[in-house]
């Protein structure tokens, strides 16, 4: 079984096609949260999504949109964008959003958008964090997002290993137990402004990292048309 894994696409419906392109036939889509926010497109990523029958987690975007306090949180670019996405999306979207569980099981994996600790909120950005994570669910492997940074932690005999995957980079699932981020597909963060997702392949036991270009001056231009900080567009083009 094939299953591709995303996480923070905020509304950026070119970068999840490009990305659905790229990986091509898979046997499910799951999510890990902030489906929607900074982004120009958030009804029409959550119906393609909807579409392909995936199923994924409340990020903290997720539940702003829906109408929680979590906007209190916001610096002001996101704020502003939230605000604009709260107007802007449809009855259907928000129902489908409020819907999101904080966290899912499927088979071995736990997905959440933050951390297994603090599913809306807390960032994995450490080993010690990522053992904190790994202790509080009961399944073998972890999935989360929220940082836009992809990256592995693997821990054997007790201890962690952390790698920050490129592009290609595979890890083994049957090594230790993970915790794996794929990073972030609408407006990554470490460096690369290419979306970052991760395809599990449970016959081989294997998570693989891809990267795909997608038409960032499109997105741009919906962003100014639609009068979102030019901030965030900005963003996207280095990958920051
Ligand atoms: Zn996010």
């Amino acid at each position: 079984m094939r299953i591709a894994v995303l996480s923070d696409i905020h509304s950026n419906l070119i970068a999840l096609e490009a990305v659905l392109a790229h990986i091509g036939s898979v046997d499910a889509v799951w999510h890990l949260g902030d489906v929607v926010g900074y982004g120009p497109e958030p009804d029409a990523v959550v119906e393609r999504l909807a579409a392909l029958g995936a199923t994924g987690v409340r990020g903290n975007h997720d539940a702003a949109a829906a109408g929680g306090n979590e906007i209190d949180w916001f610096n002001p670019d996101a704020r502003a964008a939230m605000e604009w996405t709260r107007l802007t999306i449809s009855e259907t979207t928000r129902a489908w959003l409020d819907g999101l569980p904080p966290r899912r099981v499927d088979a071995d994996f736990t997905s959440v958008h933050g951390s297994p600790r603090d599913p809306i909120w807390e960032y994995v950005t450490s080993a010690a964090l990522a053992r904190a994570g790994l202790s509080a669910i009961s399944t073998e492997h972890g999935l989360h997002g929220h940082t836009h940074i992809p990256i592995a932690f693997t821990q054997v005999d007790g201890r962690m290993r952390t790698l920050a995957p490129r592009a290609g980079n595979t890890v083994a699932l049957g090594e230790g137990r993970t915790l794996l981020n794929p990073g972030s597909v609408g407006q990554p963060r470490d460096g690369d402004p290419r979306a970052s997702f991760m395809v599990i392949n449970t016959d081989a036991g294997t998570a693989t990292w891809g990267r795909a270009d997608y038409d960032i001056d499109a997105v741009a231009a919906k962003m100014h048309a639609a009068g979102l900080p030019v901030r965030l567009a900005e963003r996207l083009r280095v990958g920051a």
